[in-house]
């Protein structure tokens, strides 16, 4: 399989990155097939899809034009039928890697022999998912960043099974989509959360020890360090699932206590207080405006 044999993208998951992918895949020219457990998680990613790209549009970023055939481009489901004619497909389900195997014994068994499979996985080894599949050489990772049609970058990660066509054949999509593909190593969290979780873990031990309120640790750091957003700030758009999740990967994958999540992320987690994606997390969302809640 070369980058010209691609023409039908699958997705598993329609969340904040399965809908993001989508977005850029149906952009960029290829036919989407959009695929999570229930209607309205699917109606809900297609309502978002085309708020994000009414936004570009009102930007000049794309023509009205190009939205109205992005979207045409984008079928959906709750099963794996769709994904039958897919000449690749990518996971971005919920960070568990139960979920995980599971979906991939279920598409393994939907797809044609020689489609590639990746998951966007922000942690858990690619050569172990691969493992759990029919094909470990045509799996890889391909590790979007949050939102997706805005960041640039994607981590691509070779499983030690992962072979140097399927490597090259989907770095070569992820700068067709847009994107710039950096070579990261199967070790967990690859590079940019083995770098950014634990420091946001940090953020929230300086919280859970009272250093410091919500609101001082994010404005001490996007005035002290230049970034853009504070972390706590970060942790509530990543999701807190997701942040533990990786936090646990890391603990469990590195066995070094440096990893240990924050009992408070872990309560927060236990509340359903997943950050934006649930109205609160560090801050409440019900208002315009985000409130810190300590
Ligand atoms: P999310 O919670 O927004 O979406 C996950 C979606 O998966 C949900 O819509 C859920 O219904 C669906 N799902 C769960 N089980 C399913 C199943 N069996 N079949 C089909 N769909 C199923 O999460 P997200 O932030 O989009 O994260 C998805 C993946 O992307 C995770 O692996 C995460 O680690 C990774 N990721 C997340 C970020 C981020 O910043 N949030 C960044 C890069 C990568």
């Amino acid at each position: 399989m070369s980058i010209e044999d691609i023409k039908k993208i699958g997705i598993v998951g329609a969340g904040q990155m399965g809908n993001g992918i989508a977005h850029i895949s149906a952009l960029a020219g290829f036919d989407v097939y959009m695929m999570d457990l229930n209607e309205s998680a699917v109606a809900a990613a297609l309502e978002t899809i085309d708020a994000n790209m009414t936004r570009q549009v009102r930007k000049e970023k794309i023509s009205a034009v190009d939205k109205d055939a992005a979207l045409k481009r984008i079928s959906t489901g709750t099963g794996y039928d769709g994904f039958a004619d897919c000449d690749f497909a990518i996971e971005a389900a919920t960070e568990d890697e139960q979920i995980k195997r599971e979906i991939l014994k279920e598409l393994c068994a939907h797809i044609k022999p020689d489609t590639i499979i990746a998951s966007n996985t922000s942690s858990i080894s690619i050569t172990r998912l691969g493992a759990k599949t029919d094909r470990p050489g045509k799996f890889v990772g391909m590790h979007f960043m949050n939102p997706v049609p805005a960041m640039e970058l994607v981590e691509m990660i070779r499983g030690i099974a992962t072979d140097e066509n399927t490597f090259k054949t989907i770095s070569a999509l992820a700068v067709k989509l847009g994107k710039i593909p950096v070579s990261a190593e199967d070790f967990p969290a690859f590079i940019v959360n083995r770098i950014l979780l634990p420091m946001i873990n940090e953020a929230v031990y300086t919280l859970y020890e009272g250093v410091g309120s919500v609101l001082a640790i994010d404005t001490a750091m996007k005035l002290g360090t230049h970034h853009p957003m504070g972390p706590l700030e970060l942790a509530d758009f990543i999701g807190l699932d997701t942040c533990l999740s990786v936090m646990n990967v890391l603990h469990d994958g590195l066995a070094d206590t440096k990893y240990r999540p924050c009992p408070l992320l872990v309560k927060y987690v236990e509340a359903g207080w997943l950050g934006r994606k649930t109205g609160r997390g560090f801050y409440d969302y019900s208002a315009d405006q985000p409130v810190p809640t300590r």
